[in-house]
Parts: C-alpha cells; structure tokens; sequence
C-alpha cells in the first residue's frame, strides 16, 4: 500500500516533508520516500499525520448532561454497550489509540481485550480499571474506596487482577461528583505513594486526578507519572513536574464543553458551579506551566458531558487556542507525547512504527479543524 501526502506531519517536531509517500506493508510503516512522478500508488492526500492518541477517556460515558445520573440509571451492560459504541466511534473519527482512565466493573479492561482480538472496532487500549478514591472522595459511584497505604496496595492488585494495565488515583476532589470540592487533597501522600510503588514494581504506569494545588504536589512527589487536570498548579508544582519528569494531561475540552452548554439547562448546578472555578484556574495557570517547559500531553476526559469521544480533535484546538501551541505542537502533544504517556507505542510515522494514520483535506498549519473529520483512517495498516 502506497500512501501519499502533500505534507507530512509525523508526529515529531521535526520540519514537516512535503512530496513523499508512504510505504505500508502489513501492519507497518516500511518506508518514508520522496514521490516519484508518474509512479503508481493507492491513496492521495493533502496531509497525512499519525492516528490520534487520546490520554484521558472514559468510553462508558458517552458526554450526558449528568453523567453520575447516567451512571446510577444504567446498567453495566448498558455501559458496556456504550463503551463499545463509543469505541468505534473513536476509531472512526481517528483516534487509534486511547486510555481509558476510569471504568466500573471492569468495562475498559474487557473492551480493550476484544478489541485487540478483533472482535470489534476501536482503538488500540490502556485501560485502568476502578479509580482508587478516598472512602466517598471524588468518583466514588465508579471507584474503590480505599483508606490506608494497605488498602491503597490492595487496591491495586485487585484492578491488576480483574485485567487493568495503568492505575488511577484521586488526589482530589473533582467536579463531577456531589460534595466533592476540587480545590482540596483527598488520598494522602501515603496512601498515594503505597499505592503508585505497587503499581510501578509490576510496571503499571500511574495517573493522578488532582485539581487542587496541594494534592498535585502530593501526587507529584509521591512519584505519578502524570497528572490529570492539574489546573490549580503553582510555581512549586512547575518546578516538581519538571524535576519528576511527570507529564501533565489538561483536560481543557472538559470544563469548556460543560461551560459552553449551559443554556441548555440539563447539568447539575453544582457541576456547573466548580466547572466555571476550575475553568478560571485553568486558563490562569496551564499555559504559564506550558511555558515552563511542563511536558503536556493530549487528553480530553472524553464521556463527560458534550465532550464526545469523537470530538477529540477539539481539544487539539484548544492546545493551539489555548496555550499557544502551533498547530504541529499540539498534534505533537496529542500524538507522539500522549502516546509515549500511555506506553503501547510512540506515536509517530516512521519505518518500523505502527501504520496509524489520517488522511486529511488540508494542511493542519492552513487549518487545524481538518482533524475533525479525517477523509480516511487507518489503524495497523487497515482503512477503518
Ligand atoms: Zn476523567
């Protein structure tokens, strides 16, 4: 399978190529070489970048206006059937690979098994299992409640045991869940650090839900590999994040889809009332952390309310709107650098890698909304 592209964004840094084509053979890139005219090949496109990878997701929730509603009116079967649902509906939008960070009943880590044994359609997956959350902490209608560093190393063995191949810890509040108030620390340093040391002596990378200044530095120096949210970080935590080398997740698509909604009347007032804090955090403090030299990575919280999974390409808009990236950093941050997050692969095109990619109408430099809507997907070397 031969591949063209006007331009090439390979998911690096590097300057863009113009005039190649791409060589696939199986489920691999075999090669990147300059166009020969006149010679023959299969598909054309204006750009050609990697597949997207989203770090943050929650493929049971399809963005409900209410979304512990959601979850305490369905059953686990219905959830699953939205997962799958929302899983080919990923892929079809172009996201290949996706993490999802935060299931009930094991929902994530059996989809991701179906879909690599091609049972159905979807994304390559990390999958965490339940949220580690203090005993009614943020995310408790989907979590393990867990109150000591034992409980917290239990805890995690258990998401290990039921298939989860990363962990998810509340080290704050949040905004989804009733009472909980983002701004303060939940799971302690120690029972953040039993819990991440467990993990990480089985090889199972650990992400922190940490909105509140305190419980990011906790997460931080108790050795996350990444923090999600993170929107009430200070210069303290800027210097721990780089010193740890721990990457940042923003989430920024989810409390602007819960803001830009709210005349439809359907959310929680207590959502919308810490969305419109948290918002205000994070538009203060991400890009200034950004400048810094904190490593971002791409990531949506896809399933909260209107932030649908297909719709990731939104927050590569808003790394570009947002915190001032060019349009090839923020395919960047939500490629290679999410993708070296999430661990199954890096995330670009290159001989060798993984034949993931997106045919679009457009140069992402002209216009970044192209990534909306892919003109064609592939995914280890097969058109979705
Ligand atoms: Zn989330």
């Amino acid at each position: 399978m031969i591949v063209r592209a006007g331009i090439l964004y390979d998911g690096t840094l590097d300057p863009p190529k113009r005039g190649v084509e791409l060589v696939v053979e199986g489920a691999f890139v075999k090669e990147i070489r300059a166009a020969q005219e006149g010679a023959a090949y299969d598909r054309a496109a204006a750009c050609v970048t990697p597949g997207l990878v989203n770090a943050h997701a929650h493929l049971e929730a399809s963005g409900e206006p209410d979304m512990m509603q959601m979850v305490a009116t369905t059953t686990c079967n219905q959830r699953m059937l939205r997962a799958v649902e929302n899983a080919r509906k990923s892929l079809a939008a172009g996201i290949t690979t996706i993490r999802d960070i935060g299931s009930s009943n094991a929902i994530a880590p059996d989809l991701r098994d179906a879909i690599a044994a091609g049972r159905i359609l979807g994304p390559r997956m990390r999958a965490a299992g339940a949220v580690l959350c203090m005993t009614g902490g943020h995310g408790w209608p989907i979590g393990r409640e867990v109150d000591s560093p034992d409980e917290a190393r239990k805890a995690v063995r258990e998401q290990m045991k039921i298939g989860a191949d990363c962990i998810k810890l509340i080290a704050t509040g949040g905004v989804m869940t009733k009472g909980a108030v983002p701004g303060n620390a939940q799971l302690t340093y120690d029972e953040l650090y039993a819990a991440i040391d467990e993990a990480h002596r089985h090889g199972l990378r650990v992400a922190a839900h940490a909105i509140g200044t305190q419980g990011i530095k906790n997460a931080l120096r108790a050795g996350i590999d990444s923090i999600e949210h993170g929107h009430m970080l200070d210069n303290e935590a800027i210097e721990l994040f780089k010193e740890r080398g721990a990457r940042l997740v923003p989430t920024l698509a989810a409390p602007t889809c819960i803001l830009e909604h709210l005349e439809e009347g359907r959310q929680p007032q207590y959502v919308v009332e810490k969305a419109k804090y948290v918002n205000e955090a994070m538009l203060r403090n991400i890009k200034r952390a950004y400048e810094a030299g904190v490593t971002i990575a791409g990531g949506s919280d896809a399933g909260t309310p209107y932030n649908y999974h297909e719709n990731y390409a939104y927050e590569v808009e808003l790394m570009h709107r947002l915190l001032g990236m060019t349009p090839q950093q923020a395919l960047h941050a939500a490629t290679h650098v999410a993708a070296a997050l999430v661990g199954l692969h890096r995330g670009v095109l290159g001989p060798g890698e993984p034949a993931d990619l997106l045919l679009l109408g457009k140069d992402i430099h002209e216009d970044l909304r192209v990534l909306r809507r892919p003109d064609a997907v592939m995914k280890d070397g097969v058109w979705i």
